[in-house]
């Protein structure tokens, strides 16, 4: 397929790998002491996980996803959001236990505390992971990030089996670095994560962190995320790099920005437009992202994004 700014009729599917968290959200005066019990002034229940952000926003850019999850039985009703974004969900397993989550403290200065309960998204069994990958068509891409168990497994199977797989080693962990990094077609990271990956401090610049990047991973393409600084795309095979700089926008909420970044970029690239129309329609897409409250609910639509690239 040849790459251009035009999209291709035909799209191979993204399998996305990916966590489904239920967040809990309680707004306090501030953050609960050891040994006090606090009355919260709001509570709100919303979808979360870094993979199904990425799938929500892949979908909402009108690609072709499907996620790969689990989730408890009692919270099958954040499925309808990934269903109302346009993702297959028939690959989402209901369990009888309890649903990856989070409690989520955010106090009058906007300081947060939270507790991550892995549950489902840490529980795919060896059957299920082989059950998906024969499930998969192999002309398609595995897309995930660091939130669920036996990711090793599932990227060396998914290789196997001929799959693409693009990589966001998010929660960046010592144990990324020895997983099959040099076979992946597309490497996701922010500033933490790269500067993470090559050992160098987090506030290493962007020539030192893409110079870095390069040496460890010839070969790979990787795309780098540097916030307000906007983008690069390192290609593997050629060694160039192309950079994107961030729309000026006024920021309220980057949480979310980075899986709204993912989402679009790998909806462009599926669609066959060039790496400079992947970087641009990411761009944009996190863009208005970050403009707006809340992870999944601020993941805009491909009109919005149209729109706005006008
Ligand atoms: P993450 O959310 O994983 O930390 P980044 O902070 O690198 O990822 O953000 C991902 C992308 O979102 C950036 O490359 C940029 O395009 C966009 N973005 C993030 N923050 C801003 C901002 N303040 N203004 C405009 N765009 C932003």
């Amino acid at each position: 397929m040849a790459a251009s700014n035009q999209p291709a009729s035909r799209l191979a599917t993204v399998y996305n790998y990916g966590s489904i968290n239920i967040d809990h959200v309680y707004r306090v005066p501030h953050l609960v002491r050891p040994g006090e019990t606090l009355s919260s002034t709001d509570y709100q229940i919303v979808l979360g996980g870094k993979g199904a952000n990425q799938t929500i926003a892949l979908a909402r850019a009108g690609g072709q996803a499907s996620h790969w999850g689990q989730l408890g039985r009692a919270d099958d009703w954040a499925l309808e959001t990934l269903k109302d974004a346009g993702a297959n969900i028939d690959n989402v397993a209901l369990l009888e236990s309890a649903s990856g989550h989070t409690v989520i403290q955010v106090d009058d200065d906007g300081e947060n505390a939270i507790v991550l309960f892995g549950g489902t998204n840490q529980r795919f069994t060896p059957e299920r992971i082989g059950e998906l990958i024969n499930g998969a068509d192999s002309d398609g891409w595995l897309l995930l990030q660091n939130e669920c168990n036996a990711i090793e497994d599932v990227i060396r199977q998914a290789l196997a089996r001929g799959l693409k797989v693009a990589f966001n080693p998010a929660p960046m962990t010592p144990a990324i670095r020895e997983l099959p990094l040099s076979e992946l077609s597309l490497l996701f990271v922010n500033r933490g994560e790269a500067a993470a990956l090559v050992e160098l401090e987090e506030d290493s610049d962007a020539d030192t962190l893409i110079e870095a990047l390069q040496t460890a991973l010839p070969g790979v393409n990787i795309v780098l995320t540097l916030g307000s600084e906007g983008a690069w795309r390192l290609d593997g095979e050629r060694g160039d790099t192309l950079y994107q700089p961030a729309r000026p926008v006024q920021a309220v909420d980057t949480t979310g920005a980075g899986d709204t970044f993912i989402g679009y970029y790998m909806a462009a690239l599926q669609a066959g437009f060039d790496d400079t129309t992947c970087l641009e329609r990411a761009t944009a897409a996190a863009a208005l992202a970050v403009q707006r409250a809340g992870a999944a609910t601020g993941i805009p639509t491909v009109e919005e994004v149209e729109t706005f690239l006008q």
